[in-house]
């Protein structure tokens, strides 16, 4: 029996909106993993309420995450996301930039961070952009500057609209090396096409780390038989509310054969680390 039973746990990767910021054919998406956040709909878009959900299930800290992808998924809008964080330790507010429908990423970024933005969340394969496209690398340095992480979704999606191509973890080799005290998470791990291509990556740029929202967790170990040679890279996110519970995979996670010391650094030390807590 191990001793992760009261283990604060960090998720980096928790979606919320309000009904009307999602397309019809997300909520009919969310509705198939039987998502919790339906049944208790109220409490979820509350922040003190959903404050309470959280810790409720040992989630100590959550990277709250905006997306500007009207073609795909919806409009969740930044300032939704920085006004619903405000006040709350435990509520991690994230920035997006679509630089199709900006002219000035990095100005724009500039005035998140003013307003509180504590990383940024990249949909390449949402809004059609490689992440190492002139058109979004004035990002980086004003982000490694200001010691934000960047969340980038890497691998397939199921949303229609979505190109893979621009999610292929290789595009974060420029950007890794260019920006060595960057951290950039690899949301997804390179889902479906790219896991050994991901995980090599992360073990070849100290800055880049796998977070493993959207995997089955009993899936883990045959997409990484080598995760504990490189378990500081491995972060947990959950994808709320694409989950049936925000608590769903964390419990499968405890349950892996892996040394306690490894779940917990999954589970918080490494997030703890790239967040600065
Ligand atoms: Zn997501």
């Amino acid at each position: 029996m191990n001793n992760t039973g009261k283990l604060k746990i960090i998720d980096f990767h928790v979606h919320i909106g309000l009904k009307e910021h999602w397309h019809e054919w997300i909520h009919e998406y969310q509705k198939s993993a039987h998502s919790e956040y339906y049944k208790r709909y109220d409490e979820m878009i509350d922040p003190e309420r959903f404050v309470v959900y959280l810790k409720s299930h040992q989630i100590y800290r959550a990277v709250i995450l905006p997306e500007i992808s009207p073609n795909i998924t919806g409009i969740v809008p930044n300032e939704y996301v920085l006004e619903f964080c405000q006040g709350h330790n435990t509520l991690i507010p994230f920035c997006t930039i679509n630089p199709s429908l900006v002219s000035n990423p990095s100005q724009e970024l500039k005035k998140y961070i003013k307003m509180g933005a504590r990383g940024i969340k990249l949909y390449p394969s949402y809004n059609h952009f490689y992440p190492n496209d002139s058109k979004i690398y004035s990002l980086y340095p004003i982000a490694q500057k200001n010691k934000l992480p960047i969340l980038f979704h890497t691998g397939s999606s199921v949303f229609k609209g979505s190109k893979i191509k621009y999610a292929d973890p290789i595009y974060l080799d420029d950007v890794a090396s260019d920006f060595p005290d960057l951290p950039l998470l690899m949301a997804h791990s390179g889902r479906g096409l790219w896991y050994k291509k991901a995980f090599f990556l992360s073990r070849l740029h100290s800055n880049l780390y796998l977070e493993i929202s959207g995997l089955p967790p009993k899936n883990l170990l045959n997409y990484f038989p080598d995760m504990e040679k490189n378990i500081d890279k491995f972060v947990y996110g959950s994808d709320w509310p694409g989950i049936s519970t925000i608590y769903s995979n964390i419990k499968a996670i405890k349950k892996l054969p892996l040394a306690e010391s490894s779940i917990k650094k999954i589970l918080y030390g490494n997030a703890a680390r790239i967040l600065g807590l």
